[in-house]
């Protein structure tokens, strides 16, 4: 999956509601956060011991899956 579209500029009125978010955030990193949150449903926070764990191994290696992981997860990574 190509990663060169971006949000575009926010127009309610057309239903796009991400844009007034970030305007210029590629839309590969929305989609992958969108990705992430949808497993959270298939994998849900389960309790390990005394901790919770929301990121299972399972979980990371199907997050893996989304087609432009990499570029979605350095884009995000040089935000934080
Ligand atoms: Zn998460």
């Amino acid at each position: 999956m190509a990663c060169a579209s971006v949000v575009p500029p926010g127009n309610p009125a057309a239903g796009n509601t991400l844009a007034p978010i970030r305007p210029g955030v590629p839309a590969c990193a929305v989609e992958y956060v969108l990705f992430h949150e949808m497993l959270h449903l298939k994998h849900p926070t389960r309790r390990s011991g005394c901790s919770l764990v929301s990121h299972s191994p399972e979980f990371r290696e199907e997050e893996k899956r989304f087609p432009a992981y990499a570029r979605a997860r350095k884009y995000l990574d040089r935000m934080a």
